[in-house]
């Protein structure tokens, strides 16, 4: 279960103490699920604390907020700023931080563009967000709920509204007793968990769907794929059915608050042989390895982050 206990939170350009960090009540976010936002994970080093792929989640975050016709009032660069400055002040390791893009000010009506767009970040503890098992392998199970088809709400977007989705299929999953839930797409193809991208292993390739089955793009999903390839295993995009989930060799789940996490267990059916198989751990291996930064060549995904609060100029809203 994620930790709520933080310092400080970044609010439009200033650090606001934890409790204090409020938004009104007729938001339009709130109402109507428009926030984008992004999951992003730092991690200590021997060179200090350094955050996972930022640049990456920023141009995420920017992305989904022009879906949304949410006009930021702030550069990458500034985001990427506050970010780091949030996790100083802050100064967990790990931490997982949470910036949001929402329309805080008071605004009923779904079509009212009139407030403004707000940015908060906050930075807490991480956990294994799968659990105990999530190295040695979790139990999930396919679940009755789907993915909404990108035609009516774009996956491409990490939106709040969109995790109404991913808490039916979470929480029924979590009720019949699995870590997490498989979603499938509206043609009844694998798409993902409810907030990580899944790959299967056969015969030393791996697999995992694409766009076109309703998914987000993962900054982890690519990472994998990448560390996947420069291992010299194959990736491919294909859509998957459940029947080639079940009789894989090998099964995980990746995602920033889930990691890497094998699953050992679909439903009734074990994976592999129902232990994390080969090709995943040599991908977790590296993977971890990277985001501790113990691997040169990935040396870029790493941001550093200054251990003691630095002054940083506050960006104006534009
Ligand atoms: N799918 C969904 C629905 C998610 O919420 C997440 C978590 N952001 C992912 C996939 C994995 O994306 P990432 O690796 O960028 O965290």
């Amino acid at each position: 279960m994620m930790s709520t206990e933080g310092k400080k939170i970044w609010m439009d350009g200033e650090l606001v103490d934890f409790a204090n960090a409020r938004v009104h009540v007729l938001s339009h976010s709130l109402h109507y699920g428009v926030g984008v936002f992004e999951g992003i994970r730092a991690y200590p080093t021997s060179k200090g604390t350094m955050i996972f792929r930022l640049a990456d989640h920023v141009r995420r975050m920017l992305s989904s907020a022009h879906i949304y016709r949410m006009v930021c009032p702030y550069t990458a660069e500034e985001i990427a700023r506050a970010i780091v400055e949030t996790q100083a002040a802050n100064d967990f390791s790990p931490s997982y931080i949470r910036p949001i893009l929402y329309r805080g000010d008071p605004a009923l009506g779904v079509k009212n563009l009139k407030g403004r767009v707000s940015l908060a970040i906050a930075a807490i503890p991480a956990k294994k967000y799968l659990g105990a098992n999530s190295e040695t392998g979790v139990r999930a199970k396919i679940s009755p709920f789907r993915k909404p088809q990108s035609d009516s709400i774009p996956s491409f977007a990490k939106a709040s509204g969109n995790y109404l989705n991913s808490y039916l299929a979470g929480i029924d999953a979590a009720e019949d007793g699995y870590e997490e839930a498989i979603l499938l797409d509206h043609r009844g193809f694998v798409a993902e968990g409810t907030g990580e991208n899944i790959f299967l292993v056969r015969e030393n390739r791996l697999y995992t769907p694409g766009l076109e089955s309703d998914i987000l793009l993962g900054v982890t999903r690519r990472s994998v794929q990448e560390i996947a390839s420069d291992l010299g295993y194959p990736v491919i995009e294909k859509p998957i059915s459940v029947n080639e989930l079940l009789t894989a060799d090998e099964v995980f789940f990746s995602g920033t608050y889930a990691e890497i996490a094998p699953v050992r267990e679909i439903g009734h059916s074990s994976i592999g042989q129902g232990t994390p198989g080969p090709v995943t751990k040599a991908v977790m291996n590296v993977f971890y390895r990277v985001v501790h930064g113990e691997e040169p060549k990935y040396a870029s995904w790493l941001t550093p982050v200054p251990t003691a609060p630095r002054a940083v100029a506050r960006p104006a809203r534009r």
